[in-house]
């Protein structure tokens, strides 16, 4: 069993539009007011507020709020858990000395999709037939099945981009193992210009349009501060901005699945560092702009493991890039200089060095019990 992601343009008439954005602002304004209550509890009184008593807060805030009766309760719930998701990446982040980048209020044009967690079952269903979604408060929606929807929804996310709308079921697919390659590989994740490096000492570089549109966007945003404030002017400008963070985001996820289907094929089993171990150890700060893509690029690549039927595992990265692959000596290593083992002479390229380190431990650990498997996220594969 695996899972698919499967993306349909959807054509909503007047009545639905508006309330597909209505559901949007709403989500949008119930994320931020959690957000904010967390951050009130914990400055006022160091107390954190947990994602059930938020849960539990929603009845309430439905009986206060009329207009949040007209969203699918689990829509809701949704919301909660996406910020709790955010709240439990900002501790690990700060558990392991990354900038932690607290959880951010959203703004108009950054919160674009909202989920019904349980879509085949309640919420949400696909009408194939009649070439329509039916969306619980929303209605029938007419949908454009460009291919067949595949396997059992779990869930469907209802996405904005741009002035089109989209819905993206993510289902379980009886996907047949891949045959045994008799190969495994480490991974180290890389330091630019390099996304991965693998022990076979394969290069696998980060596209270099990222760079390219992150400096489009620092114009956009330079210029869409000095307009006026809600100037069509400016308005137009925050539209630019969104349109280009999504065609970034696209690209990377493409580049992401290219990259994590060409290691799964290949190879029985993928060795990667331990992202939630991961600290200071090496000089993260000049990793620090890849380092948001990497969490994705694991679940994807777990996502592909496991309907392929192959191992993908998290190991210990300490001193991967100080021990020597070859005889266990450790020395540092400057970035950018080549590994020359002080005992043994082995000389070869320092991240690939690492990266045969990963694979040892990789196997070493995937025959010891509690082998720390990455745990799947279904809804980072809709987003
Ligand atoms: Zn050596």
């Amino acid at each position: 069993m695996g899972f698919k992601a499967m993306k349909y343009r959807l054509f909503p008439n007047v009545t639905q539009e508006k309330a597909l954005d209505s559901t949007l602002y709403l989500c949008r304004t119930l994320y931020n007011a959690a957000l904010e209550e967390r951050r009130t509890a914990y400055r006022k009184c160091g107390v954190s507020v947990s994602f059930y008593e938020q849960k539990r807060a929603l009845t309430e805030i439905k009986a206060d709020s009329p207009e949040y009766k007209g969203i699918h309760s689990q829509v809701l719930q949704d919301v909660i858990e996406r910020l709790d998701k955010a709240f439990k990446g900002f501790f690990r982040r700060v558990k392991v000395k990354q900038t932690a980048g607290y959880p951010r209020f959203k703004g108009r044009f950054h919160y674009d999709s909202f989920t019904y967690p349980q879509a085949g079952k309640t919420g949400a269903m696909p009408l194939p037939e009649s070439g329509k979604v039916y969306l619980s408060k929303i209605g029938n929606v007419r949908c454009k099945y460009h291919r067949p929807l595949e396997g059992t929804v779990k869930t469907a996310t209802v996405k904005r981009e741009g002035n089109k709308w989209f819905i993206v079921f993510v289902c379980e697919v009886d996907t047949g193992p891949l045959p045994a390659t008799g190969d495994v590989v480490g991974i180290d994740l890389g330091t630019n210009p390099n996304f991965l490096i693998t022990s076979d000492g394969e290069f696998v570089e980060a596209p270099r349009h990222f760079k390219k549109a992150e400096r489009k966007i620092g114009l956009l945003q330079r210029s869409a501060a000095k307009k006026k404030r809600g100037s069509r002017r400016q308005k137009e400008l925050k539209r630019q901005i969104a349109s280009e963070h999504r065609r970034v985001a696209n690209r990377r996820r493409d580049f992401h699945h290219k990259t994590a289907r060409a290691l799964v094929n290949r190879h029985d089993a993928v060795f990667h560092e331990d992202l939630n171990i991961i600290g200071l150890a090496r000089s993260r700060t000049a990793k620090g702009m890849l380092d948001a893509g990497w969490a994705s690029f694991i679940n994807i690549l777990s996502v592909k493991a496991a309907n392929a039927g192959r191992t993908v595992l998290g190991v210990d990265p300490k001193y991967t890039s100080q021990d020597c692959s070859d005889c266990g000596h450790r020395q540092k290593v400057k970035i950018g200089h080549a590994y020359v083992c002080a005992n043994c002479g082995m000389d070869c390229h320092r991240d690939v060095n690492a990266a045969i380190n990963i694979l040892n431990r990789g196997r070493d650990a995937a025959f010891s019990e509690g082998a720390n498997v990455v745990p799947v996220d279904l809804r980072s594969l809709a987003l």
